[in-house]
């Protein structure tokens, strides 16, 4: 088989796809470019296509299709950037790469102990020499009761590996996982809401879902609460956290994704004048942590990407099945 990737980054990505080549025994092309109908031509020769989050139109599929190209895979979970219908109508076969949820997992973890050990305050004032403990007293998660709202794959993770630092589990999806009940309490929304000290969201970002954290949602929740948003920025309506924060009902938040973060996430923007005044905000505040919605970037989990998403390909071409073929 011989394989052409788009939108691959050189810095990582391609030492795993050169590896993967070498022990799974197939050819491959690259570009950093992304796929549009003016560099097709790159794939020329080729007989499966591997992408990354650009949209994959129908005229797009088409221009591929012609160029001899049979099946294609993307190299992430979501596979809503490609019509995957068209492609089906093509005969082309389309594999998405699930990778493992502990990185994702753990990030949150991380931005949770984060936020209630106030580590952003503490390495602003170490920058400016102040070593006093004023106003630094932070809050242990082992007597913390933590909210997790979202127990699929990555949710469930997070009760699993927080049950071991002894926290109290509280937990609410529409779909209760029976692996998760054993070591957490599956409640409403407004019983977790009121009983957590921290709620971390790993939630989807469906059109229902937006703004589920809203104004009313806050105001349900224990004075000084911690939020964690792992998952997805519209989650959370922006303006009514920012109120919560000012107003002290939010104690502490840590969001490694937030609203509008499309045209910032992952390019170096450092020269120029932003148009995300929400980030600016939250940035300002001592209490609030914004990272660049990197909880999915471990080496574990970009190698699997490229793994998974190489596997599917070489099933595709040799007729097989594969767990990460995706349907319309
Ligand atoms: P998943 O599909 O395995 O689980 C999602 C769970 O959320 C399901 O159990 C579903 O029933 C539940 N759910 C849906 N709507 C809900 C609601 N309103 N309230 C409570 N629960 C609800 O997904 P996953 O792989 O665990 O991913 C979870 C989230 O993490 C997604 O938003 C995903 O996009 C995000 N994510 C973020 C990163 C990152 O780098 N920050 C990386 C990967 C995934």
């Amino acid at each position: 088989m011989k394989l052409f990737a788009y939108a691959l980054r050189e810095y990582d990505e391609l030492g795993y796809l050169d590896a993967c080549a070498r022990e799974m025994g197939f050819e491959y092309g690259w570009t950093s470019e992304y796929p549009n109908l003016d560099n097709v031509g790159l794939a020329r020769g080729y007989d499966a296509l591997c992408i990354i989050t650009n949209p994959m139109p129908a005229d797009l599929l088409d221009a591929f299709h012609e160029e001899g190209i049979k099946n294609l895979a993307t190299r992430t979970i979501g596979y809503e950037h490609i019509d995957v219908a068209h492609a089906y109508k093509l005969g082309m076969r389309v594999a998405n790469a699930p990778y493992p949820p502990e990185g994702v997992a753990n990030y949150a973890i991380m931005l949770l102990l984060m936020a209630q050990r106030k580590v952003k305050l503490l390495s602003r004032q170490s920058l400016a020499q102040d070593f006093g403990l004023h106003g630094k007293l932070g809050k242990d998660i082992s007597t913390s009761t933590v909210g997790v709202i979202g127990t699929g794959r990555i949710g469930a993770t997070v009760v699993r590996h927080l049950a071991g630092f002894g926290c109290r589990l509280l937990a609410y999806d529409p779909y209760p996982n029976p692996e998760v009940a054993k070591l957490a309490t599956y409640v409403d929304l407004d019983t977790l809401y009121a009983e957590s000290d921290a709620i971390t969201l790993h939630a989807p970002g469906l059109p229902e879902n937006r703004h589920m954290i809203d104004a009313a949602a806050f105001s349900k929740m224990k004075r000084g609460v911690t939020i964690v948003n792992a998952a997805r920025g519209m989650l959370i309506d922006t303006q009514a956290l920012v109120g919560a924060v000012e107003s002290g009902q939010v104690g502490a938040a840590a969001l490694d994704t937030i609203e509008h973060e499309e045209d910032l996430y992952y390019l170096d923007r450092s020269r120029d004048v932003l148009p995300n005044r929400d980030r600016s905000v939250l940035m300002a505040f001592p209490n609030v942590i914004v990272s660049p919605h990197m909880a999915f970037y471990t080496a574990e989990d970009v190698e699997a990407m490229i793994r998974n998403s190489a596997s599917a390909l070489l099933a595709f071409e040799r007729g097989e099945k594969t767990p990460f073929e995706v349907r319309h």
